[in-house]
């Protein structure tokens, strides 16, 4: 079957693999000029299937408040008179209720668990290497009650049979030991020796790279300007340099997919939430965390990638709106220097913004729509790296009718209908 991949980000490119180790034939389509320019381009680095939570959580409505008042919030709102900023807020509220929260963090892991497992076969398969750290990511507590309340967890943890231990301040610094010098700002953390982490663009690159010696297609600088149907089909996609046509179509097209579907009467409840991240030189690589770490009362991750240092967060709902705004990148420059006051110099930092595809309850929409030849590949908000491999696989077995190795219950576009 020949199949177009709308959006050539992590999660088209995944597609675009799996697709083709299904047997098609595929062309992937992009307005940028190579895979993974977007939201997939200088992410937090984390492969944290255990540690990933859904943001919306009890607790978070107050929280946020509170978090709003105070320098460096992790949380920014910028109103706006935008039906979608305000119905996807709300939903994402209804979402804060315990059961919810249980369903969705479900639904989630279901998906970055097997998607980790199809990682580990991807890299056996290929070699590919990434700057990836298989040692587990580390999250840290600056006060008692933080630590305590995320400890609470861990019996439910356990129960999905996610490995985690809680640490005291000096298993901390024997597990980072980097963390000498700042250790007196946290008093513990949870270490989740399953998860991992890595470069996504770096990934995306090298993937889209093996992917086009094995014969798949790639049209950058392309924008596609709409997708046009017939009846219950999808029959072409209109971009600036023309129209293409294909046997079914995936959309991959990130935090942008709502505004492809809109005319065609699909709405697509996922909103961009700004993220940005600043990418560091090493300067002593020893004064550095040898994988990744999350400043859990900041909601600042910090992740080691070869020689150099990222930290990356912040959720800001300002629409598609890209500006890097200097306050935000401050925060975290600041988290970075806090915890790790030698391992960079900040003078030459790479300051980046991305727009997280996030639905309201936060696990992705996969699967199918309403036209029997359109795909959806989407919604992977705060963990569509640690989501990619998995959910490339699962959409090549969706649009090859072959039945899905995980139960799809709750991922699909049907559970907002
Ligand atoms: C600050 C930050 C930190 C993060 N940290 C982590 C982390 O630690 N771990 C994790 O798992 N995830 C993390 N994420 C989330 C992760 O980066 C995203 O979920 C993921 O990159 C989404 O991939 P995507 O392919 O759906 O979107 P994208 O990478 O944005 O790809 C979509 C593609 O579609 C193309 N496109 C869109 N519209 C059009 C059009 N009209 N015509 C042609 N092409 C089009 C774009 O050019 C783009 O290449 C983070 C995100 C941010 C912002």
């Amino acid at each position: 079957m020949k199949v177009l991949v709308l959006g050539g980000g992590v999660i088209g490119v995944t597609s675009a693999w799996y697709l083709h180790g299904a047997g098609h034939e595929v062309t992937v389509v992009d307005r940028q000029a190579g895979p993974g320019l977007e939201t997939s381009f200088a992410n937090g680095g984390q492969i944290s299937w255990g540690a990933g939570n859904p943001w919306a959580a009890p607790g978070i409505p107050l929280k946020a408040l509170k978090w709003m008042l105070r320098p460096h919030s992790p949380l920014v709102l910028r109103p706006r008179l935008d039906p979608a900023l305000w119905t996807w807020l709300f939903s994402m509220l209804a979402n804060c209720t315990p059961e919810r929260y249980a369903l969705n963090k479900e639904r989630m892991l279901r998906v970055s668990r097997y998607s980790h497992e199809c990682l580990v076969g991807l890299r056996r398969e290929t070699g590919i290497h990434y700057d990836e750290h298989l040692t587990g990511v580390l999250e840290l507590f600056r006060t008692a009650r933080e630590l305590d309340e995320a400890g609470r967890d861990i019996t439910l943890l356990k129960r999905w049979g996610i490995d985690c231990h809680i640490l005291d301040r000096a298993g901390c610094v024997a597990q980072e030991s980097a963390l000498r010098p700042s250790q007196e700002k946290i008093v513990g953390g949870l270490h989740f020796p399953g998860d991992e982490s890595g470069d996504c663009f770096q990934f995306t690159q090298l993937l889209a790279n093996l992917a086009m010696s094995r014969c798949v297609t790639f049209s950058f600088d392309t924008r596609i300007e709409r997708l046009e149907a017939n009846g219950d089909r999808l029959t072409r996609v209109v971009t600036d340099k023309g129209e293409l046509t294909a046997d079914a179509y995936v959309l991959a097209c990130g935090s942008y997919s709502p505004l492809l579907l809109r005319p065609l009467g699909i709405r697509l409840p996922v909103y961009p939430v700004k993220g940005y991240s600043v990418t560091l030189p090493l300067t002593d690589a020893a004064a550095a965390p040898s994988s990744s770490v999350t400043d859990a009362t900041y909601k600042i991750v910090i992740t080691r990638l070869g020689d150099k240092l990222r930290g990356a967060g912040t959720a800001e709902l300002a629409g598609y709106d890209l500006s890097l705004r200097p306050a935000r990148l401050g925060a975290i420059k600041h988290v970075m220097a806090d915890l790790f006051p030698d391992a960079v110099n900040q003078a030459d930092a790479l300051s980046w913004c991305g727009l997280r595809p996030m639905t309201p309850d936060n696990p992705p929409i996969l699967g199918a729509t309403t036209y029997k030849n359109l795909f959806l590949n989407t919604g992977h908000g705060t963990l569509g790296w640690t989501m990619a491999c998995g959910s490339g696989k699962i959409l090549a077995d969706i649009v090859s009718g072959r039945p899905t190795d995980i139960d799809l219950k709750g991922l699909t576009l049907a559970r907002f209908s």
